[in-house]
Protein backbone atom coordinates (compact mmCIF):
# COMPACT_ATOMS: atom_id res chain seq x y z
CA UNK A 1 0.00 0.00 0.00
CA UNK A 2 1.27 3.52 -0.35
CA UNK A 3 2.51 5.78 2.02
CA UNK A 4 2.73 9.10 2.34
CA UNK A 5 4.51 11.98 3.92
CA UNK A 6 3.15 13.42 7.00
CA UNK A 7 2.74 16.85 8.24
CA UNK A 8 4.49 17.63 11.03
CA UNK A 9 0.74 19.31 12.22
CA UNK A 10 -2.08 17.07 12.41
CA UNK A 11 -5.22 17.70 12.27
CA UNK A 12 -7.36 17.89 15.79
CA UNK A 13 -10.62 15.86 15.16
CA UNK A 14 -11.61 12.69 15.88
CA UNK A 15 -9.63 10.28 14.30
CA UNK A 16 -12.63 7.10 14.04
CA UNK A 17 -12.24 4.74 11.59
CA UNK A 18 -14.54 4.28 8.62
CA UNK A 19 -16.02 0.89 9.76
CA UNK A 20 -18.91 -1.14 8.02
CA UNK A 21 -20.41 -1.45 11.36
CA UNK A 22 -21.48 2.12 11.71
CA UNK A 23 -24.10 1.76 8.74
CA UNK A 24 -26.16 -0.93 10.69
CA UNK A 25 -25.39 0.98 14.45
CA UNK A 26 -26.45 4.40 12.13
CA UNK A 27 -29.60 2.65 10.61
CA UNK A 28 -30.87 1.20 14.40
CA UNK A 29 -30.11 4.64 15.72
CA UNK A 30 -32.11 6.99 13.70
CA UNK A 31 -33.73 4.70 11.00
CA UNK A 32 -34.96 1.57 13.55
CA UNK A 33 -38.46 1.33 12.07
CA UNK A 34 -37.74 1.61 8.36
CA UNK A 35 -38.89 -1.82 6.94
CA UNK A 36 -36.29 -4.63 4.90
CA UNK A 37 -38.90 -6.88 3.01
CA UNK A 38 -37.88 -9.57 1.72
CA UNK A 39 -39.06 -12.11 -1.12
CA UNK A 40 -37.85 -15.26 0.92
CA UNK A 41 -36.52 -18.57 -1.54
CA UNK A 42 -38.82 -20.72 0.73
CA UNK A 43 -41.53 -18.49 -1.09
CA UNK A 44 -43.15 -16.44 0.99
CA UNK A 45 -42.48 -13.10 2.60
CA UNK A 46 -40.72 -11.74 5.33
CA UNK A 47 -40.75 -8.09 6.72
CA UNK A 48 -38.80 -6.20 9.57
CA UNK A 49 -37.12 -3.49 10.32
CA UNK A 50 -33.58 -1.80 10.58
CA UNK A 51 -33.72 -2.70 14.74
CA UNK A 52 -34.55 -5.80 14.36
CA UNK A 53 -31.63 -6.59 10.80
CA UNK A 54 -29.29 -5.39 13.80
CA UNK A 55 -30.17 -7.53 16.64
CA UNK A 56 -29.63 -10.23 14.67
CA UNK A 57 -26.57 -9.58 12.90
CA UNK A 58 -25.02 -9.02 16.36
CA UNK A 59 -26.23 -12.38 17.37
CA UNK A 60 -24.89 -13.70 14.11
CA UNK A 61 -21.11 -12.13 15.24
CA UNK A 62 -21.41 -13.64 18.41
CA UNK A 63 -22.02 -17.10 16.05
CA UNK A 64 -19.08 -16.39 13.96
CA UNK A 65 -16.70 -15.77 17.22
CA UNK A 66 -18.20 -19.26 18.79
CA UNK A 67 -17.17 -20.86 15.33
CA UNK A 68 -13.77 -20.12 15.56
CA UNK A 69 -13.79 -16.63 12.85
CA UNK A 70 -11.29 -14.63 13.31
CA UNK A 71 -10.27 -10.68 11.97
CA UNK A 72 -9.32 -11.53 8.94
CA UNK A 73 -10.91 -15.01 7.83
CA UNK A 74 -13.35 -15.57 4.92
CA UNK A 75 -16.84 -16.22 5.22
CA UNK A 76 -18.40 -16.94 1.89
CA UNK A 77 -22.51 -16.77 1.03
CA UNK A 78 -24.04 -18.30 -2.09
CA UNK A 79 -27.03 -16.48 -2.33
CA UNK A 80 -29.76 -14.56 -3.80
CA UNK A 81 -30.99 -10.94 -2.02
CA UNK A 82 -32.97 -11.38 1.10
CA UNK A 83 -32.71 -10.52 4.47
CA UNK A 84 -30.59 -13.51 6.12
CA UNK A 85 -27.73 -12.36 3.15
CA UNK A 86 -28.06 -8.83 4.64
CA UNK A 87 -27.03 -9.68 7.82
CA UNK A 88 -24.14 -11.65 7.26
CA UNK A 89 -23.07 -8.76 5.28
CA UNK A 90 -22.95 -6.71 8.45
CA UNK A 91 -22.22 -9.39 10.96
CA UNK A 92 -18.78 -10.51 9.17
CA UNK A 93 -17.60 -7.31 8.00
CA UNK A 94 -18.43 -5.65 10.87
CA UNK A 95 -16.21 -8.57 13.16
CA UNK A 96 -13.67 -7.97 11.06
CA UNK A 97 -13.73 -10.90 9.06
CA UNK A 98 -13.94 -10.61 5.49
CA UNK A 99 -17.32 -11.22 3.23
CA UNK A 100 -16.88 -13.49 0.43
CA UNK A 101 -20.10 -13.26 -1.81
CA UNK A 102 -19.69 -16.01 -4.51
CA UNK A 103 -21.72 -16.22 -7.51
CA UNK A 104 -24.36 -19.41 -7.72
CA UNK A 105 -24.52 -19.27 -11.00
CA UNK A 106 -21.42 -20.43 -11.63
CA UNK A 107 -20.14 -23.82 -12.43
CA UNK A 108 -19.88 -25.63 -9.25
CA UNK A 109 -15.84 -26.58 -10.02
CA UNK A 110 -16.07 -23.00 -10.47
CA UNK A 111 -17.08 -22.18 -6.92
CA UNK A 112 -14.52 -24.42 -5.66
CA UNK A 113 -11.50 -23.12 -7.02
CA UNK A 114 -13.08 -19.65 -6.12
CA UNK A 115 -13.39 -21.00 -2.53
CA UNK A 116 -9.83 -22.80 -2.17
CA UNK A 117 -8.55 -19.23 -3.64
CA UNK A 118 -10.19 -17.33 -1.03
CA UNK A 119 -9.33 -20.05 1.69
CA UNK A 120 -13.00 -19.85 2.92
CA UNK A 121 -13.57 -20.50 6.64
CA UNK A 122 -17.23 -21.04 6.32
CA UNK A 123 -19.91 -21.02 3.74
CA UNK A 124 -23.71 -19.53 4.16
CA UNK A 125 -25.90 -20.76 1.23
CA UNK A 126 -29.32 -20.37 0.35
CA UNK A 127 -31.72 -23.75 1.16
CA UNK A 128 -32.44 -24.02 -2.85
CA UNK A 129 -28.25 -24.47 -3.34
CA UNK A 130 -28.20 -27.44 -1.29
CA UNK A 131 -27.32 -29.34 -4.87
CA UNK A 132 -24.59 -26.75 -5.56
CA UNK A 133 -23.32 -27.74 -1.68
CA UNK A 134 -23.27 -31.20 -2.59
CA UNK A 135 -21.48 -30.91 -5.46
CA UNK A 136 -18.39 -28.59 -4.08
CA UNK A 137 -18.36 -30.04 -0.22
CA UNK A 138 -15.57 -33.11 -1.57
CA UNK A 139 -13.62 -30.16 -3.95
CA UNK A 140 -13.54 -27.40 -1.06
CA UNK A 141 -10.08 -27.81 0.82
CA UNK A 142 -10.70 -24.95 3.81
CA UNK A 143 -14.06 -25.03 4.67
CA UNK A 144 -15.10 -25.96 8.16
CA UNK A 145 -18.73 -26.02 8.10
CA UNK A 146 -21.50 -25.29 5.76
CA UNK A 147 -24.72 -23.06 7.12
CA UNK A 148 -27.76 -23.58 5.60
CA UNK A 149 -30.09 -20.10 5.61
CA UNK A 150 -32.84 -21.23 6.63
CA UNK A 151 -35.08 -23.12 9.71
CA UNK A 152 -34.71 -26.08 11.57
CA UNK A 153 -37.61 -27.76 9.78
CA UNK A 154 -36.43 -27.29 6.09
CA UNK A 155 -33.31 -28.69 7.21
CA UNK A 156 -32.59 -32.17 5.28
CA UNK A 157 -32.77 -35.22 7.55
CA UNK A 158 -29.67 -36.74 6.23
CA UNK A 159 -26.94 -35.02 3.60
CA UNK A 160 -24.33 -35.80 2.32
CA UNK A 161 -22.83 -32.75 3.30
CA UNK A 162 -20.68 -33.02 6.40
CA UNK A 163 -20.69 -29.95 9.28
CA UNK A 164 -24.03 -28.82 8.12
CA UNK A 165 -25.30 -26.11 10.27
CA UNK A 166 -28.83 -24.37 10.21
CA UNK A 167 -28.65 -20.77 10.52
CA UNK A 168 -31.57 -19.83 12.55
CA UNK A 169 -30.15 -22.32 15.18
CA UNK A 170 -26.80 -20.25 15.20
CA UNK A 171 -29.27 -17.11 15.49
CA UNK A 172 -31.25 -18.74 17.89
CA UNK A 173 -28.43 -20.13 20.33
CA UNK A 174 -26.71 -16.64 20.35
CA UNK A 175 -26.60 -13.36 22.58
CA UNK A 176 -27.50 -9.95 21.19
CA UNK A 177 -25.16 -8.58 22.98
CA UNK A 178 -21.99 -7.76 20.91
CA UNK A 179 -20.23 -4.17 20.55
CA UNK A 180 -18.54 -4.13 16.81
CA UNK A 181 -15.18 -3.35 17.34
CA UNK A 182 -12.83 -0.98 16.62
CA UNK A 183 -10.01 -1.69 13.62
CA UNK A 184 -8.29 -0.08 11.41
CA UNK A 185 -10.28 0.93 8.46
CA UNK A 186 -7.54 -0.23 5.63
CA UNK A 187 -8.37 -3.75 7.10
CA UNK A 188 -10.26 -5.99 4.23
CA UNK A 189 -14.20 -5.91 4.42
CA UNK A 190 -15.46 -8.17 1.72
CA UNK A 191 -14.24 -10.26 -1.23
CA UNK A 192 -15.81 -10.49 -4.96
CA UNK A 193 -14.49 -12.38 -7.95
CA UNK A 194 -14.03 -11.31 -11.76
CA UNK A 195 -16.02 -12.94 -13.70
CA UNK A 196 -13.26 -14.12 -14.89
CA UNK A 197 -13.72 -14.44 -18.93
CA UNK A 198 -10.50 -15.23 -19.87
CA UNK A 199 -8.03 -16.85 -17.42
CA UNK A 200 -8.73 -17.66 -13.42
CA UNK A 201 -11.20 -15.38 -11.19
CA UNK A 202 -9.36 -13.27 -10.15
CA UNK A 203 -10.13 -11.33 -6.54
CA UNK A 204 -10.97 -7.86 -5.41
CA UNK A 205 -10.53 -7.60 -2.01
CA UNK A 206 -11.97 -4.34 -0.87
CA UNK A 207 -11.39 -2.44 2.74
CA UNK A 208 -13.75 -0.84 5.37
CA UNK A 209 -12.32 2.53 4.24
CA UNK A 210 -12.77 2.05 0.26
CA UNK A 211 -16.62 0.82 0.90
CA UNK A 212 -17.46 3.92 3.23
CA UNK A 213 -16.26 5.88 0.62
CA UNK A 214 -18.09 4.44 -2.46
CA UNK A 215 -21.06 4.44 0.36
CA UNK A 216 -21.14 7.97 0.27
CA UNK A 217 -19.73 8.81 -3.26
CA UNK A 218 -22.69 6.53 -4.51
CA UNK A 219 -25.31 7.84 -2.50
CA UNK A 220 -25.02 11.61 -3.91
CA UNK A 221 -27.55 13.51 -6.32
CA UNK A 222 -25.83 12.75 -9.42
CA UNK A 223 -25.11 9.17 -8.31
CA UNK A 224 -27.64 6.69 -7.52
CA UNK A 225 -29.54 9.71 -5.44
CA UNK A 226 -30.81 7.41 -2.58
CA UNK A 227 -32.52 9.07 0.56
CA UNK A 228 -34.47 8.50 3.75
CA UNK A 229 -37.68 8.87 1.64
CA UNK A 230 -36.97 5.82 -1.35
CA UNK A 231 -38.00 2.23 -1.33
CA UNK A 232 -35.03 0.78 -3.12
CA UNK A 233 -35.15 -3.02 -4.53
CA UNK A 234 -31.93 -3.95 -5.68
CA UNK A 235 -32.48 -6.06 -8.33
CA UNK A 236 -28.37 -6.48 -8.98
CA UNK A 237 -27.75 -9.17 -7.03
CA UNK A 238 -25.75 -9.11 -3.60
CA UNK A 239 -23.02 -11.68 -5.59
CA UNK A 240 -22.61 -8.83 -7.93
CA UNK A 241 -20.09 -6.63 -6.68
CA UNK A 242 -22.36 -6.31 -3.65
CA UNK A 243 -25.19 -5.20 -5.58
CA UNK A 244 -23.68 -1.85 -6.85
CA UNK A 245 -23.01 -0.93 -2.57
CA UNK A 246 -27.12 -0.37 -2.24
CA UNK A 247 -26.78 -2.51 0.83
CA UNK A 248 -24.20 -0.37 2.60
CA UNK A 249 -26.11 3.41 0.69
CA UNK A 250 -29.69 2.47 2.22
CA UNK A 251 -28.44 2.11 5.54
CA UNK A 252 -26.32 5.38 5.42
CA UNK A 253 -29.45 6.70 3.77
CA UNK A 254 -32.45 5.43 5.74
CA UNK A 255 -34.47 4.37 2.63
CA UNK A 256 -36.59 1.63 2.85
CA UNK A 257 -35.17 -1.75 1.24
CA UNK A 258 -37.25 -4.67 -0.69
CA UNK A 259 -35.26 -7.81 -1.72
CA UNK A 260 -36.69 -9.76 -4.49
CA UNK A 261 -35.33 -13.41 -3.63
CA UNK A 262 -34.68 -15.37 -6.49
CA UNK A 263 -37.72 -14.17 -8.65
CA UNK A 264 -36.21 -11.65 -11.29
CA UNK A 265 -38.76 -12.35 -13.76
CA UNK A 266 -40.89 -9.24 -14.97
CA UNK A 267 -44.23 -10.29 -13.27
CA UNK A 268 -42.58 -11.11 -10.29
CA UNK A 269 -40.68 -7.91 -10.06
CA UNK A 270 -43.39 -5.64 -11.19
CA UNK A 271 -45.54 -7.03 -8.53
CA UNK A 272 -43.38 -6.24 -5.90
CA UNK A 273 -42.51 -2.44 -7.23
CA UNK A 274 -46.10 -1.93 -6.97
CA UNK A 275 -46.73 -3.67 -3.44
CA UNK A 276 -43.91 -2.17 -1.81
CA UNK A 277 -43.92 1.42 -3.31
CA UNK A 278 -40.81 0.74 -4.78
CA UNK A 279 -39.46 4.43 -5.94
CA UNK A 280 -35.87 2.99 -6.92
CA UNK A 281 -34.02 0.18 -8.28
CA UNK A 282 -30.99 -0.91 -10.13
CA UNK A 283 -29.78 -3.68 -12.20
CA UNK A 284 -28.12 -5.25 -15.60
CA UNK A 285 -30.37 -4.36 -18.73
CA UNK A 286 -31.41 -7.88 -19.68
CA UNK A 287 -33.27 -7.99 -16.24
CA UNK A 288 -35.15 -4.88 -17.56
CA UNK A 289 -35.84 -6.33 -20.45
CA UNK A 290 -38.61 -9.01 -18.92
CA UNK A 291 -39.84 -6.40 -16.85
CA UNK A 292 -40.87 -4.49 -19.85
CA UNK A 293 -42.01 -7.00 -22.19
CA UNK A 294 -43.98 -7.97 -19.17
CA UNK A 295 -45.83 -4.72 -18.82
CA UNK A 296 -45.92 -4.01 -22.22
CA UNK A 297 -47.74 -7.54 -22.96
CA UNK A 298 -50.20 -6.50 -20.00
CA UNK A 299 -50.91 -2.95 -20.44
CA UNK A 300 -49.07 -1.75 -17.09
CA UNK A 301 -47.93 0.92 -15.66
CA UNK A 302 -45.85 1.82 -12.60
CA UNK A 303 -47.40 3.59 -9.57
CA UNK A 304 -44.26 4.68 -7.59
CA UNK A 305 -41.33 3.45 -9.17
CA UNK A 306 -39.42 6.85 -10.51
CA UNK A 307 -35.84 5.79 -11.22
CA UNK A 308 -33.48 3.16 -11.79
CA UNK A 309 -29.63 2.81 -12.99
CA UNK A 310 -28.68 0.76 -14.98
CA UNK A 311 -25.65 -0.60 -15.97
CA UNK A 312 -23.00 -3.42 -16.19
CA UNK A 313 -23.49 -3.40 -19.66
CA UNK A 314 -24.88 -0.65 -22.34
CA UNK A 315 -28.04 0.42 -21.75
CA UNK A 316 -29.27 0.71 -25.24
CA UNK A 317 -31.04 4.02 -25.57
CA UNK A 318 -33.97 2.18 -27.00
CA UNK A 319 -34.61 0.81 -23.53
CA UNK A 320 -34.19 4.55 -21.80
CA UNK A 321 -36.67 5.88 -24.32
CA UNK A 322 -39.28 3.57 -23.47
CA UNK A 323 -38.45 3.73 -19.64
CA UNK A 324 -38.98 7.54 -20.24
CA UNK A 325 -41.67 7.95 -22.59
CA UNK A 326 -43.82 4.87 -21.56
CA UNK A 327 -43.69 4.62 -18.10
CA UNK A 328 -42.27 8.01 -16.71
CA UNK A 329 -39.13 6.49 -15.39
CA UNK A 330 -35.87 8.37 -15.50
CA UNK A 331 -32.82 6.04 -16.49
CA UNK A 332 -29.64 6.89 -14.85
CA UNK A 333 -26.79 5.13 -17.57
CA UNK A 334 -23.76 4.04 -15.16
CA UNK A 335 -20.53 2.35 -15.51
CA UNK A 336 -17.78 0.27 -13.39
CA UNK A 337 -16.68 -2.71 -12.33
CA UNK A 338 -15.93 -4.70 -9.81
CA UNK A 339 -12.29 -3.75 -9.77
CA UNK A 340 -14.11 -0.21 -9.12
CA UNK A 341 -16.04 -1.57 -5.93
CA UNK A 342 -17.95 -0.89 -8.75
CA UNK A 343 -19.40 2.48 -9.28
CA UNK A 344 -16.95 4.76 -12.08
CA UNK A 345 -19.74 7.00 -13.59
CA UNK A 346 -23.25 8.14 -13.68
CA UNK A 347 -25.04 10.03 -16.51
CA UNK A 348 -26.89 12.89 -15.18
CA UNK A 349 -27.38 16.58 -17.07
CA UNK A 350 -25.81 19.80 -15.14
CA UNK A 351 -27.56 22.87 -15.23
CA UNK A 352 -26.00 24.20 -18.57
CA UNK A 353 -27.94 21.80 -20.05
CA UNK A 354 -31.31 22.63 -18.93
CA UNK A 355 -32.42 24.68 -22.24
CA UNK A 356 -31.05 22.02 -24.67
CA UNK A 357 -34.02 19.97 -26.74
CA UNK A 358 -35.16 16.51 -25.75
CA UNK A 359 -32.87 15.03 -28.24
CA UNK A 360 -29.67 17.14 -27.38
CA UNK A 361 -31.07 16.08 -23.90
CA UNK A 362 -31.23 12.47 -24.59
CA UNK A 363 -27.91 12.07 -27.03
CA UNK A 364 -25.98 12.89 -23.54
CA UNK A 365 -27.93 10.76 -21.32
CA UNK A 366 -27.18 8.18 -23.91
CA UNK A 367 -23.48 8.20 -22.44
CA UNK A 368 -21.89 6.45 -19.52
CA UNK A 369 -21.81 9.57 -17.28
CA UNK A 370 -19.41 11.70 -15.55
CA UNK A 371 -17.03 10.55 -13.00
CA UNK A 372 -18.38 10.32 -9.43
CA UNK A 373 -16.08 12.38 -6.81
CA UNK A 374 -13.52 10.28 -6.07
CA UNK A 375 -12.32 8.87 -9.07
CA UNK A 376 -10.47 10.16 -11.59
CA UNK A 377 -10.04 9.04 -15.35
CA UNK A 378 -8.04 9.39 -18.78
CA UNK A 379 -8.29 7.76 -22.06
CA UNK A 380 -4.41 6.76 -23.47
CA UNK A 381 -3.24 5.49 -26.33
CA UNK A 382 -1.16 1.78 -26.71
CA UNK A 383 2.01 4.38 -25.27
CA UNK A 384 0.01 5.40 -22.73
CA UNK A 385 -0.34 8.84 -24.05
CA UNK A 386 -2.97 10.68 -22.69
CA UNK A 387 -5.53 11.72 -25.49
CA UNK A 388 -7.82 14.64 -26.11
CA UNK A 389 -11.58 14.58 -24.68
CA UNK A 390 -13.00 15.67 -27.96
CA UNK A 391 -15.97 12.91 -27.84
CA UNK A 392 -14.38 11.56 -31.09
CA UNK A 393 -10.39 10.46 -29.80
CA UNK A 394 -11.18 7.10 -28.31
CA UNK A 395 -8.69 5.45 -26.31
CA UNK A 396 -8.15 2.74 -23.35
CA UNK A 397 -9.51 3.81 -20.37
CA UNK A 398 -7.62 4.54 -17.02
CA UNK A 399 -9.38 4.85 -13.84
CA UNK A 400 -7.66 5.76 -10.28
CA UNK A 401 -9.22 6.58 -6.74
CA UNK A 402 -9.62 5.11 -3.42
CA UNK A 403 -12.42 2.23 -4.03
CA UNK A 404 -10.17 1.27 -7.09
CA UNK A 405 -8.13 -2.04 -7.08
CA UNK A 406 -4.49 -1.64 -6.45
CA UNK A 407 -3.79 -5.73 -6.75
CA UNK A 408 -5.66 -8.34 -6.98
CA UNK A 409 -6.53 -10.64 -4.02
CA UNK A 410 -2.71 -12.59 -3.27
CA UNK A 411 -1.38 -10.13 -5.85
CA UNK A 412 -2.59 -12.61 -8.65
CA UNK A 413 -1.70 -11.61 -12.27
CA UNK A 414 1.42 -9.08 -10.13
CA UNK A 415 1.70 -5.18 -10.72
CA UNK A 416 -1.99 -4.65 -12.80
CA UNK A 417 -1.17 -0.86 -12.72
CA UNK A 418 -0.26 1.95 -14.71
CA UNK A 419 1.61 4.81 -13.34
CA UNK A 420 -0.48 4.53 -10.68
CA UNK A 421 -3.87 4.48 -12.82
CA UNK A 422 -5.61 1.57 -13.69
CA UNK A 423 -5.99 0.15 -16.99
CA UNK A 424 -10.23 -1.31 -17.26
CA UNK A 425 -9.93 -2.81 -21.19
CA UNK A 426 -12.50 -0.73 -21.92
CA UNK A 427 -12.36 1.64 -24.76
CA UNK A 428 -14.14 4.86 -24.76
CA UNK A 429 -14.37 8.94 -25.51
CA UNK A 430 -14.42 11.05 -23.32
CA UNK A 431 -16.02 15.19 -24.62
CA UNK A 432 -14.78 18.31 -23.65
CA UNK A 433 -17.28 18.53 -20.69
CA UNK A 434 -16.01 15.25 -19.13
CA UNK A 435 -19.23 12.64 -20.40
CA UNK A 436 -17.30 9.03 -21.20
CA UNK A 437 -18.76 6.89 -23.43
CA UNK A 438 -17.67 3.32 -23.79
CA UNK A 439 -17.24 2.15 -27.41
CA UNK A 440 -15.91 -1.40 -26.55
CA UNK A 441 -14.61 -4.25 -23.98
CA UNK A 442 -11.02 -4.01 -26.03
CA UNK A 443 -11.37 -7.43 -26.77
CA UNK A 444 -15.02 -6.43 -28.97
CA UNK A 445 -13.67 -4.44 -30.69
CA UNK A 446 -14.07 -5.38 -34.50
CA UNK A 447 -10.90 -4.27 -36.58
CA UNK A 448 -11.67 -3.51 -39.98
CA UNK A 449 -9.17 -2.40 -42.55
CA UNK A 450 -7.40 -0.81 -40.17
CA UNK A 451 -10.14 0.89 -37.94
CA UNK A 452 -12.39 0.32 -35.19
CA UNK A 453 -16.08 -0.09 -35.68
CA UNK A 454 -17.68 0.23 -32.13
CA UNK A 455 -20.04 -3.17 -31.53
CA UNK A 456 -21.94 -1.08 -28.82
CA UNK A 457 -23.61 1.46 -31.36
CA UNK A 458 -24.28 -1.21 -33.85
CA UNK A 459 -26.18 -3.46 -30.93
CA UNK A 460 -27.91 -0.61 -29.89
CA UNK A 461 -29.56 0.68 -33.73
CA UNK A 462 -30.30 -3.15 -34.11
CA UNK A 463 -32.52 -2.83 -30.87
CA UNK A 464 -33.78 0.16 -31.54
CA UNK A 465 -35.96 -1.80 -34.07
CA UNK A 466 -39.36 -2.23 -32.90
CA UNK A 467 -39.01 -6.24 -33.69
CA UNK A 468 -35.87 -6.35 -31.83
CA UNK A 469 -35.07 -8.16 -28.55
CA UNK A 470 -31.40 -8.82 -27.99
CA UNK A 471 -28.48 -8.04 -30.32
CA UNK A 472 -25.15 -8.73 -30.20
CA UNK A 473 -22.31 -7.77 -32.95
CA UNK A 474 -19.02 -9.73 -33.01
CA UNK A 475 -15.56 -8.90 -35.58
CA UNK A 476 -15.49 -12.44 -37.90
CA UNK A 477 -12.58 -12.93 -39.88
CA UNK A 478 -12.80 -11.22 -43.71
CA UNK A 479 -9.48 -11.63 -46.36
CA UNK A 480 -9.71 -8.34 -47.67
CA UNK A 481 -10.48 -6.27 -44.59
CA UNK A 482 -9.11 -8.63 -41.57
CA UNK A 483 -12.78 -8.57 -39.50
CA UNK A 484 -16.13 -7.56 -40.52
CA UNK A 485 -19.08 -7.44 -38.54
CA UNK A 486 -22.34 -9.64 -37.92
CA UNK A 487 -25.12 -9.05 -36.08
CA UNK A 488 -26.58 -11.85 -34.16
CA UNK A 489 -30.36 -11.06 -33.36
CA UNK A 490 -33.05 -12.42 -31.15
CA UNK A 491 -36.44 -11.57 -32.46
CA UNK A 492 -39.22 -10.10 -29.41
CA UNK A 493 -41.75 -12.66 -29.42
CA UNK A 494 -44.15 -12.45 -32.33
CA UNK A 495 -42.51 -10.50 -34.36
CA UNK A 496 -40.88 -10.83 -38.03
CA UNK A 497 -38.15 -9.05 -39.50
CA UNK A 498 -35.94 -10.02 -42.22
CA UNK A 499 -32.15 -9.62 -42.63
CA UNK A 500 -32.69 -6.70 -45.61
CA UNK A 501 -35.43 -4.71 -43.27
CA UNK A 502 -32.73 -5.05 -40.78
CA UNK A 503 -29.87 -3.49 -42.94
CA UNK A 504 -31.71 -0.87 -44.23
CA UNK A 505 -32.50 0.10 -40.72
CA UNK A 506 -29.17 1.28 -40.23
CA UNK A 507 -29.11 3.53 -43.59
CA UNK A 508 -28.30 7.45 -42.05
CA UNK A 509 -27.70 6.49 -38.55
CA UNK A 510 -23.87 4.98 -38.95
CA UNK A 511 -21.11 5.36 -41.36
CA UNK A 512 -21.95 3.18 -44.56
CA UNK A 513 -19.12 0.77 -44.03
CA UNK A 514 -20.04 0.08 -40.29
CA UNK A 515 -23.10 -1.77 -41.55
CA UNK A 516 -23.18 -5.17 -40.76
CA UNK A 517 -22.20 -7.46 -43.38
CA UNK A 518 -24.51 -10.08 -42.36
CA UNK A 519 -27.60 -10.76 -40.19
CA UNK A 520 -27.68 -14.07 -37.79
CA UNK A 521 -31.18 -14.88 -36.40
CA UNK A 522 -31.07 -17.02 -33.08
CA UNK A 523 -33.41 -18.17 -30.56
CA UNK A 524 -31.42 -16.77 -27.41
CA UNK A 525 -27.80 -15.26 -26.48
CA UNK A 526 -25.93 -17.04 -23.98
CA UNK A 527 -25.65 -14.78 -20.96
CA UNK A 528 -22.65 -15.00 -18.19
CA UNK A 529 -23.32 -15.13 -14.49
CA UNK A 530 -23.94 -11.40 -14.10
CA UNK A 531 -26.83 -11.42 -16.54
CA UNK A 532 -24.09 -9.94 -18.87
CA UNK A 533 -24.02 -11.49 -23.18
CA UNK A 534 -21.13 -13.10 -23.45
CA UNK A 535 -19.48 -12.19 -26.81
CA UNK A 536 -16.61 -15.14 -26.09
CA UNK A 537 -19.17 -17.87 -26.55
CA UNK A 538 -20.90 -15.97 -29.46
CA UNK A 539 -17.24 -15.41 -30.94
CA UNK A 540 -16.83 -19.35 -30.71
CA UNK A 541 -20.17 -20.20 -32.15
CA UNK A 542 -19.43 -18.49 -35.11
CA UNK A 543 -15.62 -19.00 -35.90
CA UNK A 544 -16.03 -20.60 -39.03
CA UNK A 545 -19.18 -18.38 -40.42
CA UNK A 546 -18.79 -17.52 -43.73
CA UNK A 547 -19.38 -14.01 -44.51
CA UNK A 548 -21.51 -13.07 -47.73
CA UNK A 549 -18.81 -10.45 -48.73
CA UNK A 550 -15.93 -12.84 -47.51
P1 LIG B 1 -17.95 -6.57 -14.02
O1 LIG B 1 -16.71 -6.38 -13.27
O2 LIG B 1 -18.30 -8.01 -14.25
O3 LIG B 1 -19.08 -5.81 -13.46
O4 LIG B 1 -17.69 -6.00 -15.50
C1 LIG B 1 -17.20 -4.71 -15.72
C2 LIG B 1 -17.28 -4.39 -17.18
O5 LIG B 1 -18.64 -4.31 -17.60
C3 LIG B 1 -16.70 -3.04 -17.55
O6 LIG B 1 -15.31 -3.04 -17.65
C4 LIG B 1 -17.40 -2.78 -18.89
O7 LIG B 1 -16.77 -3.47 -19.95
C5 LIG B 1 -18.76 -3.38 -18.66
N1 LIG B 1 -19.71 -2.32 -18.30
C6 LIG B 1 -20.16 -1.98 -17.09
N2 LIG B 1 -21.06 -0.98 -17.17
C7 LIG B 1 -21.17 -0.66 -18.48
C8 LIG B 1 -21.92 0.30 -19.23
N3 LIG B 1 -22.79 1.12 -18.66
N4 LIG B 1 -21.74 0.34 -20.57
C9 LIG B 1 -20.89 -0.51 -21.20
N5 LIG B 1 -20.17 -1.43 -20.55
C10 LIG B 1 -20.30 -1.51 -19.22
Amino acid sequence: MMQYPQSPLTGRMMSQPLLISSLIKHADRYYGDTEVVSRRVEGDMHRYTYRDCHQRARKLANALKHLGVAMGDRVATLAWNGYRHLEAYYAVSGSGAVLHTVNPRLHPEQIAYIANHAEDQYLFFDLNFLPVIEAIAPLAKTIKGYVMMCDRDRMPVDSKVANLLCYEDLIASSSDQFDWPLFDENSASSLCYTSGTTGNPKGALYSHRSTMLHSYASALPDALNVSARDVVLPVVPMFHVNAWGLPYSVMLTGAKLVFPGPALDGKSIYELFEQEGVTFSAGVPTVWLGLLTYTAQNNLKFSTFRRTVIGGSACPPAMMKTFRHDYGVEVVHAWGMTEMSPLGTCCTLTGKHAHLSDDEKQARLEKQGRAIFGVDMKIVDDDGQELAWDGKTYGNLLVKGPWVIEAYFKNEGGNVLQDGWFPTGDVAVIDAEGYMQITDRSKDVIKSGGEWIGSIDLENIAVAHPAVLQAACIGIAHPKWDERPLLVVVKKPGMEITKAELLKFYEGKIAKWWTPDDVVFTDSLPLGATGKILKNKIREAYRDYKLPTA
